[in-house]
C-alpha cells in the first residue's frame, strides 16, 4: 500500500514540476512511514537526524506521512517541517501544494493516474483503511475507516494498464473480502469485481491482497478456479493458531475455521501457493498457545509466512496489555516457525520439479541470470542471454530450494 501511495504521490509532484532525485540531492523528502512495528519507526530517527544536518548546508523540506501513530507524530513534530496524513498528501494534494506554494487543480486520490514504478507490474488499490480493529494493529487509526473505490474506476484503471502492456496487476486492500460491503450494490461485490477484471481482454494475470479468514467466503473459493487470469496465490494471514489468542486479537475466527478454509482453497485450486502473516509473542501467549500456532503452521503447509515478533503499538487495544513475552523468547518462537516454514516450503517446491510452468520475467539478477514469477507467485531463476524482462515465458523446473525454483527456458 505504501508503494502504491508513493506512486500516486510521485504523480502529483511530477505534475507540479518536481523531478525524481537521490536522497542526498533532493530538495524535498517525504517519508511514507510504516507504524505496524516499532522497528520501522526507529529507522526514521536515524534518517531525520542526518537530513537535519544537511539542512545547514542546503535548502531541504522534509515531510512525514504514511502510517504514523499520534504519539510518534508528537515526537517527530520538531524534527520534520510538516507532518501530514496520507489523505492530505494524496486525496487532497492541494494542502501539500499550498505548503510548497504551488497551485494545481484539485484531484481525487483514486482518480490520479499514477506513474507506476514498473512498466509491466502495477498495484491498484481497491480500498483504503480498515474497520477490523485487530487489537494489535495501528492501521485503522493511521489509515482510517475502510473506503471502497468505485468498481468502474478500478476496472478502467486495469483496462488502461493492460492496454499499455502491463502483465501483472495486484489489487490492494487491507481486507479485500469486505470490498464495498458498506454500500451493498451487489451481493458479492468483490467476486463481481474479480469476474469483471477476469473478462478484460489481454495477456495478463492478477493477484489480490489481503484476504481476511473471517470474510473469505466459500463463494470466493468456488469462484477461484473459474477465473482464467487470477493468479493461483492466496495470502491469508492467520496471525495465531490458538483460539484464545485469536479471540484476544479480535480476529473473529478459530484455528479450525482457518484450517478448513485452507482445505477448501486447496481443493478448489490444487496448485495454489499459500502465504500468511503470523505474530509471535502476543501479550500473554503461553508456550502451549504458541505450540498451537506451530501445529497450524505444520498443517497448513505454507509456501511463505511473514513472521513478526509482537510489537506494542500505542493507541491500539493491546497496548494496555503487558508486553510480557521476553524478546529472546519471541526470537526463539520466530525461529521455530521459520524452521517449519522452510520444511513445508521446500516440500511444496519439490512438486514443481520436471513440470513446465508459465512465468513472468521480473528482473535481471546478474550476468545472464533472470528472476521470473510463476502464476503461483513462486520465484524462478533461469539463465538466458536475451533480455526477457516483462515477458511471459515457459520454463521447465529443474531444481527446487526453500525460497524458490530454478529452471530452463522451454523453446
Ligand atoms: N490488513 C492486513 C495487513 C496488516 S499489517 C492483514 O490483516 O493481514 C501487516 C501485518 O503486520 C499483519 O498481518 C500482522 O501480522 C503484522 N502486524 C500488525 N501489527 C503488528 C504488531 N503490533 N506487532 C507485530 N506485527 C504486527
Ligand atoms: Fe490491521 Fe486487522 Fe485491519 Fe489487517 S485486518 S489492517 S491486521 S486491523
Amino acid at each position: 500500500m505504501n508503494k502504491s501511495d508513493a506512486e500516486r504521490l510521485a504523480t502529483i509532484l511530477e505534475g507540479a514540476g518536481f523531478e525524481k532525485s537521490t536522497e542526498d540531492k533532493a530538495d524535498l523528502i517525504i517519508v511514507l512511514a510504516c507504524s505496524v512495528r516499532q522497528s520501522a519507526i526507529d529507522r526514521i530517527w536515524g534518517n531525520i537526524n542526518q537530513w537535519n544536518k544537511w539542512k545547514t548546508k542546503k535548502p531541504l523540506i522534509t515531510i512525514l506521512s504514511g502510517c504514523v501513530v499520534t504519539g510518534d507524530k508528537r515526537k517527530f513534530r520538531d524534527k520534520f517541517d510538516y507532518i501530514l496524513t496520507i489523505d492530505e498528501l494524496t486525496a487532497t494534494p492541494q494542502k501539500l501544494l499550498s505548503l510548497l506554494k504551488i497551485k494545481l487543480p484539485p484531484q481525487d486520490y483514486f482518480r490520479i493516474h499514477p506513474k507506476y514504478e514498473s512498466n509491466f507490474q502495477a498495484y491498484v488499490p481497491i480500498s483504503t483503511g480498515c474497520n477490523n480493529f485487530c487489537t494489535y494493529c495501528v492501521v485503522p487509526y493511521t489509515r482510517g475507516r475502510e473506503k471502497s473505490r468505485p468498481a468502474d474506476d478500478i476496472i478502467s484503471e486495469v483496462m488502461e494498464l493492460v492496454s499499455k502492456g502491463y502483465k501483472e496487476i495486484t489489487l490492494l486492500g487491507q481486507n479485500v473480502n469486505s470490498y464495498c460491503l458498506l454500500d451493498k450494490t451487489t451481493n458479492q461485490p468483490f467476486i463481481e469485481l474479480l469476474k469483471k477484471i477476469d473478462t478484460i481482454p489481454g495477456n495478463f494475470w492478477f493477484f489480490f491482497i489481503t484476504n481476511h479468514p473471517k470474510d473469505m467466503s466459500d463463494e470466493l473459493t468456488e469462484t477461484l478456479p473459474k477465473l482464467k487470469k487470477a493468479g493461483h496465490y492466496i495470502h491469508l494471514p492467520v496471525q495465531s493458531g490458538d483460539d484464545e489468542i485469536l479471540r484476544r486479537m479480535n480476529r473473529h475466527y478459530t484455528a479450525s475455521h482457518y484450517l478448513n478454509l485452507v482445505k477448501k482453497i486447496r481443493e478448489a485450486l490444487p496448485d495454489v501457493c499459500l502465504s500468511t502473516d503470523i505474530i509471535v509473542g502476543f501479550p500473554g501467549e503461553t508456550e502451549i498457545q504458541f505450540q498451537n500456532t506451530a501445529r497450524v503452521m505444520e498443517q497448513a503447509k505454507f509456501d511463505m509466512a511473514y513472521i513478526a515478533q509482537y510489537s506494542s503499538r500505542s493507541g491500539t487495544a493491546a497496548y494496555k496489555l503487558k508486553d510480557d513475552v521476553p524478546k529472546p523468547e519471541k526470537k526463539r518462537r520466530e525461529k521455530i516457525l521459520t524452521e517449519i516454514l522452510k520444511k513445508t516450503a521446500l516440500s511444496n517446491n519439490h512438486k514443481y520439479v520436471d513440470e513446465v510452468v508459465e512465468a513472468l520475467v521480473i528482473e535481471k539478477i546478474k550476468d545472464n541470470y533472470y528472476l521470473a514469477k510463476t502464476r503461483t507467485f513462486k520465484n524462478v531463476r533461469f539463465q538466458h542471454t536475451a533480455n526477457l524482462v516483462g515477458r511471459f515465458i515457459k520454463i521447465i523446473i529443474t531444481q527446487a530450494d526453500v525460497w524458490g525454483l530454478e529452471g530452463i527456458l522451454v523453446k
